[in-house]
């Protein structure tokens, strides 16, 4: 879609904005919340989301050795969990296009004695060879990426044949708790964001691009017409979040 100027647009939760203004927007949220961000994510997630990360590590099954790349990944919980798998003979890259949020997720690492390569970048344009990695992962970041099918093609190139792109992100909850969900996603996240971040635009638009991402089914989709195979997903807590694993044959 174009705006009246030419220029393409895109969603920012449910406004329609020009692309360039929709990664400007994406980036005010996160340098905003950057400092917050992990104790918001306990808060919102009464926790759930550590669960959702250890299950999406398990059926990662990174091995001693392995070379991994989680893209978005913000302050590093999949990075470090695939740290300590990969183990020293391994890699693990921690990327995000965001230098507040890799700030934050570079002292999380040091703090328990890790040290990982970090890369500033987008994850539509990745420096990296392909074929490089066993594992891509990308945990909540692809829903406030411009181009997905730029993305998940990026991933895909960057994975070794027979390795996997995983994508954990929100998704489309089982429709009888869609009203509670809805209820608590645009009252108490908003304000829950004000209290603790002092900022509750960012926390009505987290709220919005959930909406506004592509369903369970439509993602499986995406990664397909991406050049991944055997895509499935499993569901966790009723749909509120899918993980999605696809093979590159
Ligand atoms: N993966 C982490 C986690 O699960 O806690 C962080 C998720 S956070 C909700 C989303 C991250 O995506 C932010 O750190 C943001 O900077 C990053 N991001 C947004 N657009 C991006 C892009 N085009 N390329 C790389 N990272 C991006």
């Amino acid at each position: 879609m174009a705006d009246k100027s030419g220029d393409s647009t895109t969603h920012f939760g449910y406004r329609q904005v020009t692309e360039g203004e929709k990664a400007q927007r994406v980036a005010q949220v996160f340098d905003s919340v950057a400092s917050r961000y992990d104790l918001m994510n306990d808060l919102m997630s009464a926790g759930l989301h550590r669960l959702w990360k250890a299950f999406t590590v398990r059926q990662a099954d990174v091995r001693p050795g392995m070379k991994v790349l989680d893209v978005a990944g913000g302050t590093g919980d999949l990075a470090r969990a695939f740290a300590k798998r990969a183990g020293p003979q391994g890699r693990v890259v921690l990327t995000d296009i965001n230098g507040a949020m890799l700030r934050e997720g570079r002292d999380r690492l040091l703090d328990r004695g890790l040290m990982l390569p970090l890369v500033q970048c987008d994850a539509e344009r990745l420096p990296f060879a392909s074929g490089t990695f066993d594992v891509v992962s990308v945990a909540f970041g692809l829903r406030n990426m411009t181009h997905k099918d730029a993305a998940l093609a990026e991933m895909r190139r960057v994975t070794r044949p027979g390795g996997k792109v995983m994508v954990l992100e929100f998704s489309r909850i089982w429709q009888p708790l869609a009203p509670v969900y809805d209820a608590y996603s645009f009252n108490v996240l908003p304000w829950l964001g004000k209290k603790i971040a002092g900022d509750s635009d960012s926390y009505r638009y987290l709220a919005e691009s959930i909406r506004v991402h592509p369903s369970q089914e439509e993602l499986a989709r995406l990664m397909e017409q991406a050049g991944l195979e055997s895509v499935q997903w499993f569901n966790l807590t009723a749909g509120v979040c899918a993980l999605h694993v696809g093979r590159k044959i």
